[in-house]
């Protein structure tokens, strides 16, 4: 049985989707604060994190820094309040895997976690992965969501591997900015390109020897990117 966390502090939300998960056949656990949602996130296993952003003690954003930081890689979908345009962003740069923006229906949420909890047995079954392969200055496994440069390892979060395995699997290829949105992020997100951009930025400063003239993520202009690994 799958078991999901519920961190949210509003009490009908938290009755209301655990019943429902339940009913889907989920097995549920719950947190109403942040501090709380942190422990149970660091003690116990879960196959998904359902988040809220807005909580006491310790928001939902740095619950997630913390435990990417502490290497735990549960995905996160966080739960946002209408009007939260940029945190969306700045949660999934923290780490989460999707958002679902509040009021939602329960038959959204459930596609959602369901397509969540699909993407994650796939990975695993990719076998024929080298462990690890070389991008720039570092070495990095996609299977293990690992990522180091020399001896140090390099801290990427979730979104930051998605996109450069996207853009691994097709080097020498130009790869338009939509496809990596729909293949990192699903088509209906409303992830702009700049958002992209952004991703590239802080992957090239990851990856290349010199940012400011990548060798390896390259811009075509107008279209995307191109990676160029040898
Ligand atoms: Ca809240």
């Amino acid at each position: 049985m799958k078991k999901i966390l519920i961190v949210e502090d509003e009490l009908n939300m938290v009755t209301g989707l655990k019943d429902n998960l339940e009913f889907e056949g989920f097995e549920v656990d719950t947190a109403m604060n942040g501090r709380l949602g942190l422990e149970k996130i660091m003690q116990n296993r879960y196959d998904l994190v359902l988040l809220d952003v807005m909580l006491p003690e310790i928001s939902g954003f740095d619950i997630c820094k913390t435990a990417r930081k502490e290497g735990i890689k549960t995905p996160i979908i966080h739960l946002t309040a209408r009007g939260e345009e940029i945190d969306k962003v700045l949660g999934l740069e923290f780490g989460a895997d999707d958002y679902i923006t509040k009021p939602f229906s329960l038959r959204e949420l459930l596609a959602r976690i369901k397509a969540m909890l699909r993407r994650l047995p796939a990975e695993k079954e990719e076998n024929n992965e080298p462990e690890f392969i070389n991008i720039g200055k570092i070495r990095i496994s996609f299977k293990n969501y690992l990522a180091f440069e020399g001896t140090d390892e390099m801290k990427l979060s979730h979104k930051e591997f998605e996109i450069l395995r996207f853009l691994y699997k097709n080097s020498g290829k130009t790869i338009h900015r939509d496809d990596i949105i729909s293949a990192v992020w699903g088509i209906d997100y409303d992830i702009t390109t700049r958002t992209v951009d952004n991703f590239v930025l802080k992957l090239r400063h990851k990856t290349e020897a010199d940012p400011n003239n990548p060798r390896i993520i390259l811009t075509v202009h107008g279209i995307g990117y191109k990676m160029i690994t040898s």
